[in-house]
């Protein structure tokens, strides 16, 4: 049995009176690609900014290989975990390359120099997400499809085990949306674990190996995409009715909403 890489045990976060997450409980391994899927408000950010550390729990305990994430500073969670959140604000002033460069911080203590191996690690994770040709242009000045590959581009830099993505796909084309799956399933097989957040259930049914679908800040129903994505589980968590069948040329679950509920 492989160990348990990055564990939610009992996790459960109050906003005031709301009940954003209510005693939830997974946990990631080496290898997986997990998909978290669910409407609006459904309590899938709140469940990435705690599994990333960003967002203290109210009762329950994140654990990272065993350790619980409050006794771990930022840096060494860091090292361990790179996180894709929706909106960044720290992206002003800085060239694709500076950005990614970014990345290399959580293995530096205090001052950053970069060393040959900081740019060699650099230039692979530009090389590997496709976006060398962009390394001088702003940040600002890129599109969102190359702005979401130049993020994956910092992260990896990080060199995470586990790399975390809230809402990937928002913003992007069909044609960067199948960029992106390309890439993410290509950093999987290199052997980092993925956990994405998205409410673009055909995205996720042919990206992830597993997916947990949340309603109302719970996991209703978890397993393969084609054993959580029914007609039931979708009138439940989305209060439509949707045909679910399979795509004929990807063989992916696939979900066609057709009335509300
Ligand atoms: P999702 O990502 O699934 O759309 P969120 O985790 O963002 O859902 O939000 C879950 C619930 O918690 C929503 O009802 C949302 O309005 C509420 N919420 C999220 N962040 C905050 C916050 N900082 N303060 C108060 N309520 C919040
Ligand atoms: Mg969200």
């Amino acid at each position: 049995m492989k160990a348990n890489v990055l564990e939610c045990k009992s996790v459960s976060v109050i906003y005031n009176e709301l009940v954003a997450l209510d005693k939830v409980s997974l946990s990631i391994k080496a290898g997986d690609f997990l998909g978290i899927v669910g409407p609006n408000g459904a309590g899938k950010s709140t469940l990435i900014k705690v599994m990333s550390g960003l967002l203290e729990p109210d009762t329950g305990n994140v654990n990272l290989s065993d350790i619980n994430l409050r006794s771990l500073s930022r840096q060494v969670i860091a090292r361990e975990l790179a996180v894709v959140v929706q909106e960044e604000n720290s992206e002003f002033g800085f060239n694709v390359e500076q950005y990614v460069a970014l990345g290399r911080s959580p293995h530096h203590g205090g001052l950053y120099f970069e060393g040959s191996r900081d740019r060699e690690i650099v230039l692979n994770a530009l090389r590997r997400t496709h976006t060398e040709r962009l390394a001088s242009r702003d940040v600002n000045s890129l599109s969102g499809g190359e702005r979401q590959h130049v993020r994956i581009a910092r992260a990896l830099a990080q060199e995470p085990n586990i790399l975390i993505l809230d809402e990937p796909t928002n913003h992007l084309d069909i044609f960067s949306q199948m960029n992106l799956g390309e890439l993410l399933r290509n950093i999987n097989m290199e052997g980092i674990a993925i956990v994405m957040v998205s409410h673009d259930i055909n995205f996720m049914c042919q990206a992830c190996n597993q997916l947990k679908l949340m309603s109302e800040g719970k996991i209703i129903a978890e397993g393969i995409p084609g054993e959580v994505i029914t007609e039931n589980s979708l009138a439940e968590a989305f209060k439509v009715k949707a045909l679910v069948d399979i795509n004929p040329v990807t063989k992916a679950t696939r979900i066609t909403p057709y009335a509300k509920i």
